[in-house]
């Protein structure tokens, strides 16, 4: 199983608690501090929606899981 994060980027996985840091996908703003969700097996879960401090950039968050790293129609991040 492997992680995908939409305005986010993975730093840590483990079962279905994931920590990841909020991204802006507009200008690739990171910010310095972990967040923690829980996204239930083989679902989506959305996060909290930030606006980005850099370029101001509404940024939707979501985390989901998906099966395999082996799907030629998906890219980690
Ligand atoms: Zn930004």
């Amino acid at each position: 199983m492997a992680i995908e994060v939409t305005g986010g980027i993975v730093v840590n996985e483990r079962g279905t608690v994931v920590t990841y840091r909020q991204k802006c996908e507009e200008c690739g703003y990171v910010y310095d501090y972990n967040k923690t969700t829980i996204v239930p097996a083989y679902s989506t879960r959305s996060a909290r929606n930030f606006t980005c401090p850099e370029c101001a950039n509404y940024q939707e968050v979501s985390v989901r899981h998906y099966y395999g790293g082996s799907d030629p129609k998906r890219k980690p991040n």
